[in-house]
């Protein structure tokens, strides 16, 4: 699903430049091995033909997930001072995409500019840090009758945020989204990231839902 390219790199010794394979196009939902390179740093790195130095080529990589509602476009860290160029390149390459590769896009789905691969790499890490405290909340949300409000991925993942709020009743309301904000952190105050709730509820915001289970 997952698929590679050919790119013209030249490490950073100066050596003569080479042709090396890496990853364009990675469904981050489907091949774990190659999200999880991700996360450590390793997808494509590759080694100099000539001096064995380490190194990224300059190529642009399309990262999907589509459990997290996640298309994201990776470039160069390079190229962030052109950012106006490559935002529209970006949206010119995923009207293609879709039109080519149909479902296997996120649709709906905005796409996401990242700059480096460390800037896809955080976004990712902190995806799995607050999925560890949804993961606990949701432990919790029975013994507290408290209901989830599945929210949006990508909305949930701009702001920083859990992917539900805690009601304390049947649908959304400010005050059944405060009173169970509170009630899961009075049951567990580690839950630091769903503090930021609080916030939004307060300032009157009410986030999008998620659109499939
Ligand atoms: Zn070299």
């Amino acid at each position: 699903m997952s698929f590679l390219g050919r790119v013209p790199g030249s490490c950073p010794n100066g050596c003569e430049a080479g042709e090396y394979e890496v990853w364009s196009f990675v469904r981050g939902d489907k091949d774990d091995n190659l999200r999880l390179a991700l996360l450590t740093g390793e997808l494509n790195l590759v080694i100099c033909d000539n001096c064995r130095q380490p190194f990224f080529p300059d190529s642009c990589l399309v990262y999907v997930d589509k459990r997290a509602a996640m298309t994201a476009f990776v470039f160069p860290e390079s190229y962030r001072v052109e950012e106006a160029k490559w935002r529209s390149k970006m949206a010119e390459d995923f009207k293609a995409m879709k039109e080519t590769l149909g479902s296997d896009m996120t649709l709906g789905a905005e796409p996401e500019l990242y700059f480096g691969y460390e800037a896809l790499r955080q976004a990712l890490q902190g995806d799995d840090d607050r999925e560890d405290e949804a993961a606990v909340g949701e432990w919790l949300l029975k013994g507290l009758k408290l209901v989830p409000f599945y929210v949006d991925p990508a909305y949930a993942r701009s702001k920083g945020l859990p992917r539900y709020v805690p009601l304390a009743g049947p649908k959304w309301s400010a005050e059944a989204a405060r009173a169970g904000v509170d009630a899961l952190l009075k049951a567990n105050d580690r839950l630091v990231s769903f503090e930021g709730w609080r916030k939004l509820i307060d300032a009157g915001e009410k986030p999008p839902a998620r659109k499939s289970p």
